[in-house]
């Protein structure tokens, strides 16, 4: 049982390369965005709070993300390892996430920091369709549906997040650089930081991350 997080700024492919180590590995999939965009499509309290910060590129609380996540991995069987993506993104999260994990009698095993640079982002995340039924991620340009707006896995309707877009995606990056960024050097501290480069092919990345796991 590995605890594992992936890490990296907006568009490093956290999200398809869970989907692939998903295929090959039984680990619990804990994506905070996935979790809060349920959470706004389901209308709940936390939705409409975490939507106010989703749509302007900023962060939710700490303690308002600590919260779901504490919720959500509590019921998970010991023996199943969980796959942190996207979280955390703040040091306070970090530092909150180490007693979670305790009382569960889990361990972080690594936080695999997934490279890739501002340019190459921004191109991702402006090109970006997602699954609303199953969160699969295509690009308009590079990894379309096969048939338009239809998800190839399990015919969901194909959407643009809100976030994607350009406005909201610099200060994405701005809010990465600023406030996530120093995450890596809390977990360097701690010996458990590895790289990977993501601008390769995702099976290329996907197959070096396997590796790490
Ligand atoms: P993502 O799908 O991981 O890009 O997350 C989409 C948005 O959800 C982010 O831009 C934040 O507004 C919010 N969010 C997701 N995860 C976190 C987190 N760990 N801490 C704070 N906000 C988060």
């Amino acid at each position: 049982m590995k605890n594992v997080i992936l890490f990296g700024p907006p568009g490093a492919g956290k999200g398809t390369q869970a989907e692939r180590i998903l295929k090959e590995r039984d680990m619990f999939h804990m994506s905070t965005g996935d979790a809060f965009r349920e959470a706004v499509s389901k209308g709940t309290e936390t939705g409409r709070l975490a939507k106010e910060y989703m749509n302007r590129g900023e962060l939710v609380p700490d303690e308002v993300v600590v919260k779901i996540v504490e919720e959500k991995i509590a019921g998970i069987d010991g023996a199943k390892g969980v796959l942190f993506d996207g979280f955390p993104r703040t040091v306070g999260q970090a530092e909150a996430l180490d007693p979670v994990v305790d009382k569960l009698g889990r361990s972080l095993d690594s936080v695999i920091n997934i490279k890739v640079g501002d340019e190459e982002v921004i191109g991702r995340l402006e090109g970006r369709r997602m699954c609303r039924n199953c969160n699969r991620i295509f690009h308009a340009s590079w990894n379309p549906p096969k048939q338009k707006g239809v998800c190839d896995d399990c015919g969901g309707e194909i959407y643009q997040r809100d976030d994607d877009k350009r406005e909201v995606i610099m200060q994405r990056l701005e809010t990465y650089n600023g406030q996530t960024k120093p995450v890596l050097e809390y977990y360097g501290k701690k010996g458990i930081l590895k790289e990977v480069n993501g601008v390769a092919k995702p099976d290329e990345v996907a197959k070096e991350i396997l590796a790490i796991l």
